[in-house]
């Protein structure tokens, strides 16, 4: 049956005219169709995912899950408490780092404030930004991506500013000097992503206990191998943790699965810990291969391209390896890709095409 035309003219809100769809790593499924590849044969190095998977423990736990229950989160807050050493007051999770990003843009974010968000980096902090009504006020990294303090929190009518460390894409992480530049000098809320910490040398989560104005945001996508269940959590100031209770959805959007798996992965961080070493080490024998990539504090390299990024990401693609092209990275420019690390058989695939190119 079709749909009539009533001829309603939609009252969307205005911030959507300013908004992109989120552009995310190309997908295996995808790639499979349009450039009929089997799609055991394509090796995906494009979404920053890890291939080791989560600890067997996971796939136990949620076998045995009521589904017909609502999740709850007790359990979860409680593992995250101890795996932070912070207290349950100082924690909240979300759907994915990207739902708590989602709830805290409610708290801090609306018309006539701003974001000062350290470019290039994760593009959803700034269509957040945007959906909430406020203004984005893009920063630019310097010449060796390091952020600029003085401009990050220099910005007019700012209620957030947006870190991300180690940063994606350009894989390098902050220092604990430059973010406590950010944090002592504003009276806005700092969120630092530390979607990639257990890849780097050091985690800054220490610094939440010292400052009211720090909100340090992780997830169980990256080391802990979960992407594909949603499940992210912050440590924050308790006040704004309260607050954050008041605006999250129902159950902060978890389900049953996500919550029996984020407890059976914490319980098994001996399994994600060894996953890491692995991954560093491939990243290892990677930069050693590549002289193009600068050094790399995340599960993957940000690398310069001497031809247009679009056409080494679509010959690469061509020969069934997937890499995000960079060019949806406000401030990327033109000529980078970024490469997962994955296994060394995926890695050595990837180098034997881009060889290939090169
Ligand atoms: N922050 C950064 C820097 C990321 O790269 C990503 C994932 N691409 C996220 C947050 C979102 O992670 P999650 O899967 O937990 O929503």
């Amino acid at each position: 049956m079709g749909c009539r035309s009533l001829g309603i003219s939609y009252r969307f809100r205005p911030a959507l005219d300013k908004l992109k769809p989120y552009v995310a790593g190309r997908g295996i499924g995808e790639i499979a169709r349009q450039y009929s590849i089997p799609a055991d044969k394509i090796v995906k190095l494009g979404s920053n995912e890890n291939p080791y998977g989560p600890s067997p423990g996971v796939k136990e736990a949620i076998s045995s899950v009521p589904l017909h229950l609502y999740p709850e989160t007790d359990e979860l807050l409680q593992a995250l408490a101890s795996y932070t050493g912070f207290s349950r007051d100082m924690i909240v999770v979300g759907t994915g780092m990207d739902g708590v990003l989602d709830t805290l843009s409610r708290l801090f974010l609306e018309e006539g404030r701003s974001s000062a968000i350290s470019t290039p980096t994760f593009s959803y902090y700034e269509i957040l930004t945007r959906l909430a009504g406020a203004k984005p006020v893009l920063i630019p990294r310097d010449e060796d991506f390091r952020i600029d303090p003085d401009s990050l929190t220099g910005v007019d009518g700012s209620s957030m500013i947006f870190l991300c460390s180690p940063n994606n894409p350009t894989s390098n992480a902050s220092t604990e000097e430059e973010v406590r530049a950010v944090v002592e000098s504003t009276g806005a809320m700092v969120f630092l992503d530390e979607a990639y910490v257990d890849f780097a040398k050091k985690s800054l989560i220490s610094m939440v206990s010292r400052y009211d104005n720090l909100i340090v945001g992780r997830t169980m996508s990256k080391a802990f191998g979960l992407a594909g269940l949603r499940l992210g959590y912050a440590v924050l100031p308790a006040p704004v943790a309260d607050q954050y209770r008041r605006a999250a959805p129902p159950f902060f959007g978890l389900s049953t699965i996500s919550v029996a798996a984020g407890v059976a992965a914490l319980q098994d961080a001996a399994y994600m810990r060894r996953s890491v070493e692995k991954i560093r080490k491939e990243r290892q024998r990677l930069i050693s291969e590549l002289p193009e990539a600068g050094p790399s504090q995340a599960n993957f390299l940000y690398l310069e391209t001497d031809r247009p990024s679009s056409e080494v990401a679509e010959a690469l693609l061509r020969q069934g390896v997937i890499v995000r092209d960079c060019r949806s990275f406000w401030g990327a420019g033109e000529n980078h890709i970024r490469v997962t690390v994955g296994t060394r058989e995926q890695n050595d695939r990837f180098l034997e095409a881009y060889r290939r190119l090169c």
